[in-house]
């Protein structure tokens, strides 16, 4: 007997998510924070991270956590959390939940890479909708698949990674209405989306769930998501959370950094004003045209993104290259906003690699 007689055959054709190797790179690649916390409360937290508890099987519901989210994010009480290993794997519970035999994820193209590998994986069938060429949502391509494909489940990434854009609120309200099952709103960037959100559309909207995470905001390592909706849904997708999802550590951690948000709101604040002078910089740019943001990262398009990608990468810079990974992506790559000092590394090596060229 050998593996690939055993494995499903739809998990044989996946590749294992990639991560590059970033030893000694200025790492711009993967949305995190450039920040760490300032030293007092590094050595505050060591000290709790000292004191807890591991020889005990965490609070199963980690509550500290959740009233520590509610209080930071102003979560109203009508509404239940569920906490993930990273929102991630909040997407594979949902996903599961729904995956009833020939049962539909539908989202939009290019988008999350994740929402296709759980889709493929929880046995799902994937239909990803094509945005148009400048990545707005094609509102009328949407409701015309919500009509013909029926999805149980339906994803949108607002502001979308990877184009950094949010679609046009009231075409997600259309496709909130007409949808027949579950939409999620994936706010991941939510941190530096200037406010926008759809958390209060979950009083009009009975088949809306929101889901976020404190990746992107400065907390990558402790792997926290967090799902937000009417307790009916959360109730149901908690029978098949593993109860002990969120370690002790990453519990004792996230309640210091949360009661501690404003830091790491000032970070976010700092990157917002960064990605303002990374764009402006890029829009000048002989050949590179930039999209806009409202996220921590920039995509830009230039005549050959591969060779750029590989010369910015032998000078010590990681970024994300996306070409190849769907026709609208031809020739884009994908920039982390940095520190000051990390994004005048990237423009400079990024001047170079185009002089190169001419
Ligand atoms: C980064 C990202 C996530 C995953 O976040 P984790 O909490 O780190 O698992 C989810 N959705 C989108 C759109 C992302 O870009």
């Amino acid at each position: 007997m050998t593996p690939d007689q055993l494995i499903r055959p739809e998990i044989l054709r996946l590749s294992a998510y990639h991560v590059a190797d970033a030893t000694g790179m200025v790492k711009l690649d993967a949305m995190e924070n450039p920040y760490s916390l300032p030293d007092n409360l590094r050595t505050e937290l060591a000290e709790k991270l000292g004191e807890a508890a591991i020889n005990r099987y965490p609070d199963p519901h980690a509550a500290a956590v959740q009233n520590a989210l509610r209080q930071a994010f102003s979560i109203d009480a009508d509404y239940a959390i569920m906490l993930g290993n990273g929102s991630d794997e909040l997407i594979q519970i949902v996903a599961s939940a729904l995956a009833k035999p020939g049962a539909t994820l539908l989202s939009v193209e290019p988008s999350f890479v994740m929402y296709r590998m759980i889709a493929e994986c929880t046995g799902l069938r994937y239909v990803g909708v094509p945005l148009r060429p400048d990545f707005s949502l094609d509102e009328a391509a949407m409701l015309d698949a919500i009509e013909r494909e029926q999805p149980e489940l339906v994803f949108l990434a607002y502001p979308n990674n990877p184009t950094g854009n949010v679609f046009e609120r009231a075409a997600i309200e259309r496709i909130l209405a007409a949808a027949p099952g579950l939409v999620v709103i994936d706010e991941a960037y939510h941190a530096f989306a200037g406010g926008m959100s759809f958390i209060a559309d979950l009083a009009r909207f009975d088949n809306l769930v929101l889901m976020r995470t404190v990746s992107k905001l400065g907390l990558a390592g402790l792997r926290l998501g967090y799902m937000v909706g009417k307790p009916g849904w959360i109730k149901e997708f908690d029978k098949i959370r593993l109860p002990y999802n969120i370690n002790v550590l990453t519990q004792v951690a996230a309640k210091f950094a949360l009661d501690h948000v404003s830091v790491l709101e000032r970070q976010a604040g700092l990157l917002v004003e960064e990605r303002a002078r990374l764009m402006s910089a890029l829009s000048v740019l002989q050949g590179v045209q930039a999209f806009p943001s409202d996220a921590n990262f920039i995509l830009f398009r230039l005549p050959d993104a591969a060779k750029v990608f590989t010369g910015l990468k032998r000078r010590g810079i990681l970024i994300k290259n996306l070409h190849g990974g769907h026709p609208l992506l031809d020739n884009c790559l994908r920039v982390t906003v940095g520190a000051p000092l990390e994004n005048d590394a990237f423009l400079a090596a990024l001047r170079n690699e185009l002089e190169l060229d001419n």
